[in-house]
Protein backbone atom coordinates (compact mmCIF):
# COMPACT_ATOMS: atom_id res chain seq x y z
CA UNK A 1 0.00 0.00 0.00
CA UNK A 2 0.86 3.54 -0.26
CA UNK A 3 3.25 4.77 1.95
CA UNK A 4 2.60 8.09 3.33
CA UNK A 5 4.93 10.04 5.63
CA UNK A 6 3.21 13.22 7.50
CA UNK A 7 5.64 13.87 10.59
CA UNK A 8 9.32 14.52 10.85
CA UNK A 9 9.67 12.94 14.10
CA UNK A 10 7.56 9.98 13.25
CA UNK A 11 10.62 9.02 11.03
CA UNK A 12 13.54 9.80 12.67
CA UNK A 13 14.32 6.22 13.29
CA UNK A 14 18.26 6.38 13.15
CA UNK A 15 21.19 9.49 13.60
CA UNK A 16 22.30 8.70 9.88
CA UNK A 17 18.61 9.42 8.11
CA UNK A 18 17.06 13.18 7.81
CA UNK A 19 13.99 14.12 5.81
CA UNK A 20 12.78 17.25 4.78
CA UNK A 21 10.09 18.08 2.89
CA UNK A 22 10.60 18.31 -0.64
CA UNK A 23 9.24 21.55 -2.32
CA UNK A 24 6.21 20.69 -4.47
CA UNK A 25 5.06 22.53 -7.78
CA UNK A 26 1.17 22.80 -7.69
CA UNK A 27 0.22 19.31 -10.66
CA UNK A 28 2.41 17.10 -7.72
CA UNK A 29 1.49 14.01 -6.70
CA UNK A 30 0.34 13.62 -3.48
CA UNK A 31 3.31 14.71 -0.43
CA UNK A 32 5.77 12.49 0.58
CA UNK A 33 9.36 13.28 1.88
CA UNK A 34 12.53 11.89 0.50
CA UNK A 35 14.81 10.04 2.37
CA UNK A 36 17.72 12.37 2.73
CA UNK A 37 21.72 10.44 2.64
CA UNK A 38 23.22 13.43 4.71
CA UNK A 39 22.13 17.02 6.18
CA UNK A 40 21.24 19.81 3.75
CA UNK A 41 23.60 22.66 3.26
CA UNK A 42 20.94 25.06 4.94
CA UNK A 43 20.96 22.28 8.07
CA UNK A 44 23.96 21.04 9.09
CA UNK A 45 23.24 19.49 12.03
CA UNK A 46 23.32 15.63 13.04
CA UNK A 47 20.12 14.11 13.20
CA UNK A 48 19.90 12.59 16.26
CA UNK A 49 18.07 9.55 17.36
CA UNK A 50 15.68 11.04 19.76
CA UNK A 51 14.94 7.04 21.83
CA UNK A 52 14.97 5.83 24.98
CA UNK A 53 12.65 7.30 27.10
CA UNK A 54 12.12 5.97 30.51
CA UNK A 55 9.85 2.54 30.31
CA UNK A 56 9.87 2.44 27.14
CA UNK A 57 7.40 5.32 26.66
CA UNK A 58 7.34 7.21 22.97
CA UNK A 59 9.85 9.33 22.24
CA UNK A 60 10.10 12.76 21.20
CA UNK A 61 13.30 13.96 19.01
CA UNK A 62 15.43 16.98 20.10
CA UNK A 63 16.19 17.04 16.45
CA UNK A 64 13.74 19.35 14.40
CA UNK A 65 13.74 19.89 10.87
CA UNK A 66 15.07 22.91 10.42
CA UNK A 67 13.32 23.96 7.71
CA UNK A 68 11.08 25.68 9.04
CA UNK A 69 11.65 29.95 9.07
CA UNK A 70 12.89 31.21 12.48
CA UNK A 71 13.82 34.21 13.31
CA UNK A 72 17.14 35.63 12.53
CA UNK A 73 19.28 35.84 15.95
CA UNK A 74 22.43 37.25 16.35
CA UNK A 75 25.31 34.21 16.44
CA UNK A 76 26.90 34.26 19.80
CA UNK A 77 30.82 35.16 19.83
CA UNK A 78 33.20 32.80 21.05
CA UNK A 79 34.47 34.62 23.82
CA UNK A 80 31.26 33.97 25.86
CA UNK A 81 31.78 29.94 25.24
CA UNK A 82 33.94 29.03 27.78
CA UNK A 83 35.57 25.84 28.20
CA UNK A 84 37.15 23.71 30.48
CA UNK A 85 38.73 19.96 31.29
CA UNK A 86 38.72 18.29 34.55
CA UNK A 87 41.93 16.30 35.70
CA UNK A 88 40.01 12.90 34.79
CA UNK A 89 39.75 14.26 31.01
CA UNK A 90 35.81 15.15 30.95
CA UNK A 91 35.48 18.16 28.59
CA UNK A 92 32.89 20.69 29.70
CA UNK A 93 31.65 23.61 27.38
CA UNK A 94 29.28 26.19 28.82
CA UNK A 95 27.59 28.84 26.77
CA UNK A 96 25.50 31.32 28.61
CA UNK A 97 22.45 32.40 26.83
CA UNK A 98 20.04 34.57 29.40
CA UNK A 99 17.31 35.14 27.08
CA UNK A 100 14.86 32.72 29.29
CA UNK A 101 15.77 31.13 32.58
CA UNK A 102 16.49 27.58 31.77
CA UNK A 103 19.54 25.38 31.00
CA UNK A 104 19.94 22.83 28.65
CA UNK A 105 22.50 19.70 29.86
CA UNK A 106 23.79 17.79 27.41
CA UNK A 107 26.29 15.01 27.75
CA UNK A 108 28.07 13.69 24.86
CA UNK A 109 29.74 10.22 24.58
CA UNK A 110 32.30 9.36 21.90
CA UNK A 111 30.68 6.10 20.66
CA UNK A 112 28.06 5.21 18.26
CA UNK A 113 27.02 2.26 15.84
CA UNK A 114 30.39 2.85 13.70
CA UNK A 115 32.38 1.28 16.64
CA UNK A 116 30.58 -1.87 17.28
CA UNK A 117 31.74 -5.04 16.17
CA UNK A 118 29.53 -5.92 12.68
CA UNK A 119 27.62 -9.24 14.19
CA UNK A 120 26.93 -6.79 17.39
CA UNK A 121 25.11 -3.64 15.55
CA UNK A 122 23.09 -1.78 17.56
CA UNK A 123 24.75 -1.81 20.69
CA UNK A 124 25.02 2.25 21.18
CA UNK A 125 20.87 2.53 20.57
CA UNK A 126 20.48 -0.13 23.29
CA UNK A 127 22.74 0.60 25.55
CA UNK A 128 21.01 4.63 25.28
CA UNK A 129 17.91 2.80 26.05
CA UNK A 130 19.14 1.25 29.04
CA UNK A 131 21.01 4.30 31.03
CA UNK A 132 17.20 5.04 32.06
CA UNK A 133 17.08 2.26 33.92
CA UNK A 134 18.72 3.31 37.13
CA UNK A 135 21.36 2.68 39.38
CA UNK A 136 21.66 2.35 43.51
CA UNK A 137 20.83 6.23 43.81
CA UNK A 138 18.22 6.51 41.52
CA UNK A 139 16.33 3.18 40.97
CA UNK A 140 14.61 2.31 37.68
CA UNK A 141 11.98 4.74 37.57
CA UNK A 142 13.36 7.36 39.72
CA UNK A 143 14.66 9.08 36.75
CA UNK A 144 11.56 10.62 34.70
CA UNK A 145 9.82 11.37 38.54
CA UNK A 146 12.78 13.35 39.38
CA UNK A 147 12.65 15.42 35.93
CA UNK A 148 8.90 15.89 36.16
CA UNK A 149 8.74 16.81 39.48
CA UNK A 150 11.63 19.62 39.02
CA UNK A 151 9.76 20.63 35.95
CA UNK A 152 12.53 19.29 33.54
CA UNK A 153 12.17 16.96 30.37
CA UNK A 154 15.19 14.86 29.71
CA UNK A 155 15.94 12.48 26.56
CA UNK A 156 18.68 10.58 24.32
CA UNK A 157 20.19 10.12 21.01
CA UNK A 158 22.14 7.64 19.43
CA UNK A 159 23.86 8.31 16.23
CA UNK A 160 26.62 6.75 13.78
CA UNK A 161 29.36 8.47 15.72
CA UNK A 162 28.13 9.60 19.34
CA UNK A 163 25.79 8.73 21.85
CA UNK A 164 24.06 11.74 24.01
CA UNK A 165 21.34 12.06 26.73
CA UNK A 166 19.83 15.46 27.88
CA UNK A 167 18.37 17.39 30.16
CA UNK A 168 16.11 20.61 30.11
CA UNK A 169 15.17 22.32 33.25
CA UNK A 170 14.92 25.85 34.92
CA UNK A 171 18.39 27.56 34.98
CA UNK A 172 18.25 26.75 38.97
CA UNK A 173 18.30 23.23 38.04
CA UNK A 174 21.30 22.65 36.53
CA UNK A 175 23.30 20.51 39.63
CA UNK A 176 20.19 18.71 39.60
CA UNK A 177 20.73 17.35 35.96
CA UNK A 178 24.83 17.03 36.48
CA UNK A 179 24.05 14.68 39.55
CA UNK A 180 21.90 12.46 37.58
CA UNK A 181 24.49 12.10 34.62
CA UNK A 182 27.34 11.84 36.71
CA UNK A 183 25.83 9.38 38.40
CA UNK A 184 24.33 6.96 35.31
CA UNK A 185 27.85 7.78 33.89
CA UNK A 186 29.38 5.66 36.86
CA UNK A 187 26.75 3.88 38.39
CA UNK A 188 24.09 1.94 36.28
CA UNK A 189 22.83 -1.14 36.62
CA UNK A 190 22.19 -3.05 34.41
CA UNK A 191 20.25 -6.20 34.62
CA UNK A 192 18.14 -9.02 32.86
CA UNK A 193 15.43 -8.03 34.64
CA UNK A 194 14.92 -4.67 32.54
CA UNK A 195 17.17 -5.49 29.77
CA UNK A 196 14.55 -8.26 28.43
CA UNK A 197 11.84 -6.33 28.00
CA UNK A 198 13.87 -3.33 27.08
CA UNK A 199 14.93 -5.16 24.25
CA UNK A 200 11.68 -6.08 23.06
CA UNK A 201 11.08 -2.45 23.16
CA UNK A 202 14.26 -1.76 21.14
CA UNK A 203 13.10 -4.67 18.20
CA UNK A 204 9.51 -3.32 17.96
CA UNK A 205 10.99 0.09 17.44
CA UNK A 206 13.08 -1.40 14.66
CA UNK A 207 10.06 -3.31 13.20
CA UNK A 208 8.00 0.19 12.90
CA UNK A 209 10.41 2.71 11.90
CA UNK A 210 12.72 0.62 9.80
CA UNK A 211 11.11 -2.60 8.58
CA UNK A 212 7.31 -1.55 7.98
CA UNK A 213 8.60 1.58 6.79
CA UNK A 214 9.55 1.33 3.37
CA UNK A 215 11.61 4.46 2.97
CA UNK A 216 13.69 3.46 5.48
CA UNK A 217 14.27 -0.03 4.73
CA UNK A 218 15.51 2.15 1.42
CA UNK A 219 17.81 4.42 3.21
CA UNK A 220 19.49 1.31 5.07
CA UNK A 221 19.94 -0.42 2.12
CA UNK A 222 21.85 2.42 0.54
CA UNK A 223 24.15 3.52 3.38
CA UNK A 224 25.55 0.02 2.74
CA UNK A 225 25.83 0.70 -0.97
CA UNK A 226 26.98 4.12 -0.41
CA UNK A 227 29.32 2.81 2.46
CA UNK A 228 31.15 -0.24 0.99
CA UNK A 229 34.17 -0.34 3.14
CA UNK A 230 34.04 1.10 6.12
CA UNK A 231 31.40 0.89 9.62
CA UNK A 232 29.35 3.71 8.72
CA UNK A 233 27.27 1.23 7.30
CA UNK A 234 25.72 -0.20 9.83
CA UNK A 235 22.37 0.94 11.16
CA UNK A 236 22.28 2.67 14.04
CA UNK A 237 19.34 0.70 15.57
CA UNK A 238 21.24 -2.35 14.54
CA UNK A 239 20.51 -5.34 12.44
CA UNK A 240 17.48 -7.74 13.41
CA UNK A 241 19.51 -10.60 13.85
CA UNK A 242 21.93 -8.66 16.00
CA UNK A 243 19.22 -7.55 18.26
CA UNK A 244 17.70 -10.66 18.50
CA UNK A 245 21.17 -12.36 20.07
CA UNK A 246 22.00 -9.74 21.88
CA UNK A 247 23.52 -10.72 25.09
CA UNK A 248 23.26 -8.28 28.27
CA UNK A 249 26.81 -8.72 29.23
CA UNK A 250 27.54 -7.25 25.87
CA UNK A 251 26.03 -4.23 27.12
CA UNK A 252 27.85 -3.93 30.35
CA UNK A 253 31.13 -4.53 28.27
CA UNK A 254 30.31 -1.70 25.90
CA UNK A 255 29.24 0.48 28.90
CA UNK A 256 32.40 -0.09 30.38
CA UNK A 257 34.40 0.44 27.47
CA UNK A 258 33.65 3.52 26.46
CA UNK A 259 31.39 5.28 29.14
CA UNK A 260 34.43 7.39 30.90
CA UNK A 261 34.58 11.00 31.81
CA UNK A 262 37.95 11.04 29.65
CA UNK A 263 35.58 10.39 26.37
CA UNK A 264 33.05 12.40 27.30
CA UNK A 265 31.99 16.19 26.56
CA UNK A 266 29.36 18.00 28.66
CA UNK A 267 27.84 20.86 27.34
CA UNK A 268 25.84 23.55 29.00
CA UNK A 269 24.13 26.19 27.49
CA UNK A 270 21.27 28.43 29.16
CA UNK A 271 21.31 30.99 31.88
CA UNK A 272 24.06 30.01 33.82
CA UNK A 273 27.68 31.82 35.11
CA UNK A 274 30.19 29.73 33.39
CA UNK A 275 32.64 30.19 36.20
CA UNK A 276 29.61 28.39 38.11
CA UNK A 277 28.31 26.08 36.40
CA UNK A 278 31.99 24.42 35.83
CA UNK A 279 32.76 24.60 38.94
CA UNK A 280 29.20 22.27 39.45
CA UNK A 281 30.65 20.19 36.94
CA UNK A 282 33.90 19.04 38.71
CA UNK A 283 31.79 19.06 41.51
CA UNK A 284 29.70 15.90 40.79
CA UNK A 285 32.04 14.47 38.09
CA UNK A 286 35.52 14.98 39.24
CA UNK A 287 35.68 12.07 41.70
CA UNK A 288 35.01 10.12 38.66
CA UNK A 289 38.39 8.20 37.69
CA UNK A 290 39.59 8.46 34.04
CA UNK A 291 39.35 4.96 32.14
CA UNK A 292 41.22 3.65 29.44
CA UNK A 293 39.17 4.59 25.64
CA UNK A 294 40.15 2.21 22.98
CA UNK A 295 41.31 3.82 19.78
CA UNK A 296 38.39 4.52 17.67
CA UNK A 297 37.87 2.87 13.88
CA UNK A 298 38.72 4.59 11.30
CA UNK A 299 35.71 5.44 9.39
CA UNK A 300 37.55 6.72 6.75
CA UNK A 301 35.88 5.29 3.37
CA UNK A 302 38.25 4.20 0.45
CA UNK A 303 37.85 6.74 -2.44
CA UNK A 304 37.09 6.38 -5.92
CA UNK A 305 35.78 2.54 -4.53
CA UNK A 306 33.56 2.32 -8.32
CA UNK A 307 30.08 3.12 -9.19
CA UNK A 308 27.53 0.52 -7.55
CA UNK A 309 23.81 0.88 -8.04
CA UNK A 310 21.03 -0.78 -6.73
CA UNK A 311 17.44 -1.40 -7.32
CA UNK A 312 14.09 -1.98 -5.22
CA UNK A 313 10.48 -2.81 -5.60
CA UNK A 314 9.19 -0.80 -2.90
CA UNK A 315 5.47 -0.52 -1.26
CA UNK A 316 5.52 2.96 -1.44
CA UNK A 317 3.18 5.58 -3.98
CA UNK A 318 5.70 7.05 -6.42
CA UNK A 319 8.96 6.29 -7.78
CA UNK A 320 11.95 7.79 -6.44
CA UNK A 321 15.54 7.70 -6.61
CA UNK A 322 18.55 8.10 -4.36
CA UNK A 323 21.91 8.85 -5.32
CA UNK A 324 25.35 9.77 -3.36
CA UNK A 325 29.12 10.59 -3.78
CA UNK A 326 31.43 9.07 -0.99
CA UNK A 327 33.25 12.39 -0.60
CA UNK A 328 35.65 14.06 2.48
CA UNK A 329 34.46 15.88 5.61
CA UNK A 330 36.01 18.47 7.64
CA UNK A 331 36.69 15.22 10.97
CA UNK A 332 38.24 12.90 7.91
CA UNK A 333 41.84 14.16 9.72
CA UNK A 334 42.50 14.93 6.36
CA UNK A 335 45.30 18.38 6.51
CA UNK A 336 43.88 21.95 6.78
CA UNK A 337 44.33 22.67 3.56
CA UNK A 338 41.78 20.06 2.46
CA UNK A 339 38.93 21.49 4.83
CA UNK A 340 38.80 23.66 1.44
CA UNK A 341 37.33 20.92 -0.38
CA UNK A 342 34.55 20.35 2.74
CA UNK A 343 33.28 24.49 2.49
CA UNK A 344 33.42 23.90 -1.30
CA UNK A 345 31.11 20.76 -1.44
CA UNK A 346 28.94 22.89 1.58
CA UNK A 347 28.50 25.62 -1.19
CA UNK A 348 27.94 23.21 -3.91
CA UNK A 349 25.25 21.02 -2.33
CA UNK A 350 23.48 25.05 -1.83
CA UNK A 351 23.84 25.62 -5.50
CA UNK A 352 22.12 22.75 -6.43
CA UNK A 353 19.71 22.81 -3.47
CA UNK A 354 19.59 25.96 -1.36
CA UNK A 355 16.02 27.36 -1.79
CA UNK A 356 13.73 28.13 -4.84
CA UNK A 357 16.06 29.96 -7.07
CA UNK A 358 18.59 26.98 -6.74
CA UNK A 359 19.68 24.96 -9.87
CA UNK A 360 17.75 21.49 -9.60
CA UNK A 361 14.75 23.08 -7.62
CA UNK A 362 14.50 26.06 -10.77
CA UNK A 363 15.67 24.00 -13.92
CA UNK A 364 14.66 20.51 -13.23
CA UNK A 365 11.07 20.45 -11.07
CA UNK A 366 9.92 24.09 -12.47
CA UNK A 367 11.09 24.81 -15.87
CA UNK A 368 11.89 21.25 -17.09
CA UNK A 369 9.55 19.37 -15.19
CA UNK A 370 11.58 16.18 -15.06
CA UNK A 371 11.19 15.74 -11.84
CA UNK A 372 8.50 16.20 -9.40
CA UNK A 373 10.31 16.84 -6.16
CA UNK A 374 14.48 17.14 -5.61
CA UNK A 375 16.74 17.99 -2.01
CA UNK A 376 20.48 17.85 -2.02
CA UNK A 377 22.42 17.48 0.77
CA UNK A 378 25.94 17.37 2.69
CA UNK A 379 27.48 17.60 6.34
CA UNK A 380 30.97 18.83 6.31
CA UNK A 381 30.33 18.64 9.98
CA UNK A 382 31.16 15.30 10.79
CA UNK A 383 33.98 12.32 11.33
CA UNK A 384 35.20 9.91 8.47
CA UNK A 385 33.81 9.92 5.06
CA UNK A 386 30.84 11.75 4.55
CA UNK A 387 28.17 11.45 1.48
CA UNK A 388 27.44 14.02 -0.96
CA UNK A 389 23.32 13.23 -1.62
CA UNK A 390 20.84 13.49 -4.23
CA UNK A 391 17.25 12.56 -3.86
CA UNK A 392 14.14 13.02 -6.47
CA UNK A 393 11.09 12.03 -7.40
CA UNK A 394 10.80 11.26 -11.52
CA UNK A 395 8.04 13.49 -12.67
CA UNK A 396 4.67 11.73 -14.54
CA UNK A 397 6.20 10.64 -17.98
CA UNK A 398 9.85 10.64 -16.97
CA UNK A 399 11.56 7.53 -16.07
CA UNK A 400 14.60 6.72 -13.15
CA UNK A 401 17.43 7.15 -16.11
CA UNK A 402 16.11 10.28 -17.45
CA UNK A 403 15.40 11.82 -13.63
CA UNK A 404 19.14 10.89 -13.11
CA UNK A 405 20.45 11.79 -16.47
CA UNK A 406 19.49 15.05 -15.69
CA UNK A 407 20.68 15.56 -12.32
CA UNK A 408 23.83 14.11 -13.39
CA UNK A 409 24.33 16.82 -16.16
CA UNK A 410 23.34 19.59 -14.02
CA UNK A 411 25.81 17.88 -11.83
CA UNK A 412 28.52 18.04 -15.00
CA UNK A 413 27.50 21.65 -15.43
CA UNK A 414 29.29 22.23 -11.64
CA UNK A 415 32.59 21.11 -13.36
CA UNK A 416 32.22 22.83 -17.01
CA UNK A 417 30.58 26.21 -16.35
CA UNK A 418 31.88 28.33 -13.18
CA UNK A 419 29.54 29.48 -10.86
CA UNK A 420 29.38 33.10 -11.27
CA UNK A 421 30.12 35.96 -8.55
CA UNK A 422 27.12 36.64 -7.74
CA UNK A 423 25.14 33.71 -7.38
CA UNK A 424 28.49 32.44 -5.13
CA UNK A 425 27.49 35.17 -2.95
CA UNK A 426 24.16 34.51 -3.07
CA UNK A 427 24.45 30.72 -1.68
CA UNK A 428 26.83 31.71 0.77
CA UNK A 429 24.68 34.44 2.26
CA UNK A 430 21.93 32.05 2.26
CA UNK A 431 24.28 28.83 3.92
CA UNK A 432 25.27 31.41 6.75
CA UNK A 433 21.95 32.88 7.27
CA UNK A 434 20.40 29.01 7.59
CA UNK A 435 23.16 28.55 9.97
CA UNK A 436 22.65 31.13 11.88
CA UNK A 437 18.72 30.20 12.43
CA UNK A 438 19.84 26.87 13.84
CA UNK A 439 21.83 28.10 16.75
CA UNK A 440 18.62 30.30 17.85
CA UNK A 441 17.27 28.07 20.68
CA UNK A 442 19.37 26.56 23.50
CA UNK A 443 19.01 22.96 22.45
CA UNK A 444 20.54 23.52 19.34
CA UNK A 445 23.05 25.73 20.19
CA UNK A 446 24.34 22.68 22.59
CA UNK A 447 23.54 20.07 19.95
CA UNK A 448 25.91 22.17 17.80
CA UNK A 449 29.12 22.80 20.34
CA UNK A 450 28.74 18.68 21.13
CA UNK A 451 27.99 17.63 17.65
CA UNK A 452 31.52 19.54 16.66
CA UNK A 453 33.15 17.89 19.81
CA UNK A 454 32.57 14.93 19.35
CA UNK A 455 33.92 14.57 15.80
CA UNK A 456 37.10 16.15 16.73
CA UNK A 457 36.32 19.11 15.46
CA UNK A 458 36.59 22.78 17.59
CA UNK A 459 33.07 24.81 18.47
CA UNK A 460 34.74 28.02 17.94
CA UNK A 461 34.36 26.92 14.24
CA UNK A 462 30.79 27.91 13.91
CA UNK A 463 32.11 31.60 14.53
CA UNK A 464 35.00 31.22 12.34
CA UNK A 465 32.43 29.86 9.34
CA UNK A 466 31.62 33.15 7.68
CA UNK A 467 35.14 33.86 7.18
CA UNK A 468 36.34 30.48 6.29
CA UNK A 469 33.38 30.60 3.38
CA UNK A 470 34.39 33.62 2.48
CA UNK A 471 37.72 32.20 1.24
CA UNK A 472 36.18 30.16 -0.76
CA UNK A 473 36.33 30.62 -4.54
CA UNK A 474 34.45 29.72 -7.63
CA UNK A 475 37.95 27.91 -8.50
CA UNK A 476 37.67 25.69 -5.90
CA UNK A 477 33.76 25.01 -6.13
CA UNK A 478 34.76 24.05 -9.87
CA UNK A 479 37.86 21.90 -8.48
CA UNK A 480 35.80 19.92 -6.03
CA UNK A 481 33.47 19.25 -8.52
CA UNK A 482 36.06 17.67 -10.75
CA UNK A 483 37.55 15.50 -7.91
CA UNK A 484 34.78 14.07 -5.65
CA UNK A 485 31.36 14.46 -7.86
CA UNK A 486 32.56 11.59 -10.00
CA UNK A 487 31.04 8.05 -11.15
CA UNK A 488 33.16 5.91 -9.24
CA UNK A 489 32.84 7.70 -5.81
CA UNK A 490 28.96 6.91 -6.76
CA UNK A 491 25.97 5.16 -5.41
CA UNK A 492 22.88 5.36 -7.13
CA UNK A 493 19.34 3.43 -6.15
CA UNK A 494 16.41 3.19 -8.20
CA UNK A 495 12.96 2.41 -6.27
CA UNK A 496 9.77 1.56 -7.83
CA UNK A 497 6.30 1.12 -6.65
CA UNK A 498 5.21 -2.26 -6.48
CA UNK A 499 1.81 -2.11 -8.33
CA UNK A 500 3.72 -0.34 -10.93
CA UNK A 501 6.31 -2.86 -11.05
CA UNK A 502 4.17 -5.98 -11.17
CA UNK A 503 2.28 -4.16 -14.12
CA UNK A 504 4.90 -3.36 -16.10
CA UNK A 505 7.09 -6.89 -15.24
CA UNK A 506 5.04 -9.34 -12.76
CA UNK A 507 7.71 -11.62 -12.72
CA UNK A 508 11.00 -9.42 -12.06
CA UNK A 509 12.69 -10.00 -8.80
CA UNK A 510 12.49 -7.33 -6.27
CA UNK A 511 16.30 -6.30 -5.91
CA UNK A 512 18.73 -6.37 -8.08
CA UNK A 513 22.30 -5.32 -6.90
CA UNK A 514 25.45 -4.71 -9.39
CA UNK A 515 23.68 -3.49 -12.58
CA UNK A 516 24.10 0.16 -13.81
CA UNK A 517 21.97 2.58 -14.78
ZN1 LIG B 1 15.43 3.93 20.64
Amino acid sequence: MAERITDFDDFNMTADMIFLTIRLTPNHRPITRLPRLLLCCCCALPLLTACATPMGQAHAGIAKNSTATPTIATPKPSVQTVTATLDNGLKIVVRPDHRAPVVMTQVWYKVGSVDEPIDQTGLSHALEHMMFKGTAKVPNGELSRIVSKFGGSQNAFTSNHFTGYYQLYPANRLALALELEADRMKNLILTAEDFTPEMQVIKEERRQRTDDNPQARAHEKFRMLAFPTSSSRYPVIGHMDSLERMPLDALKIWYQTWYHPNNAVVVIVGDVQPAQAIAEVKRYFAEIPAGTVPKRVNTAERQQFGQRHLELTLPIQVPSLMMAFNVPTLGSGTPDSAAHDAYALALLAAVLDGGLSARLEQRLVREQRILTAVSSGYNPFERGSGLFSVSAIPADGQTHQSAQMAILNEIERLKTEPITADELARVKAGYLADLIYNQDSISSQARWIGSLEVAGLDHRLLDQLPERLSQISVTQLQDAAKRYLVAENRSSMFITPEAAQTAATPNMAQASAGAQP
